[in-house]
């Protein structure tokens, strides 16, 4: 039979790795896919989920599109503090967290785009998303300097997106898990993601309201 100690040690190390100042455990059950998952069926047909077709808009409209959201977001992270950083369930994060991520992806994107457009077939650098919730304390942060830098980082990728033009659409860059993109792709496979996380923030005040 083995010892206390011996079982401890098989224990994952996430569990005990950190804590958010509410004290809930970032525990091993990531609620966000990570980055190199392979997504990329939300190119081919409607997300099961939140209902986004990401096939069904002119791609010229992303810039427009990734603006609107960013105005949803001002709209969730205006809610009170208790409800922006409680999670719904243990696999959801907070509306905080996932506005973080939010902003953290329209910065990550940009980048990726500003690297297709200016050098041929680039390779992007991988991102960690679950790590940088921990690293960055996503859910300590301050919703209203979230929701500016929400605001700021859509007008750069939108700006981006507008200037996009002709042959430049097909222009192509690879994941660090092999999935290869045009910006036309990139673009489409971008823009389900705040759509996406807006429906689960909806859903999650949902849960948390009917708690009360
Ligand atoms: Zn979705």
């Amino acid at each position: 039979m083995a010892s206390p100690s011996v079982r401890w040690n098989h224990l994952p190390r996430v569990v005990s790795r950190v804590r958010t100042g509410a004290g809930r455990a970032y525990g091993p059950r990531m609620p966000i896919v990570p980055d190199t998952k392979d997504w990329t069926w939300v190119l081919e047909r409607p997300c099961p989920e939140c209902g986004f077709d990401a096939r069904a808009f002119p791609r010229e409209l992303v810039g427009q599109m990734v603006r609107e959201n960013a105005c949803s977001w001002q709209e969730v992270l205006a809610r009170p503090g208790d409800l922006l950083t409680a999670r719904p369930s243990d696999d959801r994060w907070s509306a905080l967290e996932y506005a973080c991520h939010v902003r953290d992806v329209l910065r990550l994107y940009d980048e990726r785009l500003e690297l297709m457009l200016t050098e041929d077939d680039p390779d992007f650098p991988n991102w960690d998303q679950d790590a940088a919730a921990v690293e960055q304390r996503y859910n300590e942060q301050e919703p209203r300097r979230v929701a500016a830098d929400v605001i700021s980082g859509a007008g750069r990728l939108a700006d981006r997106f507008d200037g996009v033009a002709g042959a430049a659409w097909q222009r192509t860059g690879t994941r660090s898990d092999g999935a290869r993109f045009t910006v036309e792709s990139f673009a489409r496979y971008f823009i389900h993601d705040p759509v996406h996380h807006l429906d689960d923030v909806a859903r999650g005040f949902a849960v948390l309201e009917g708690e009360r």
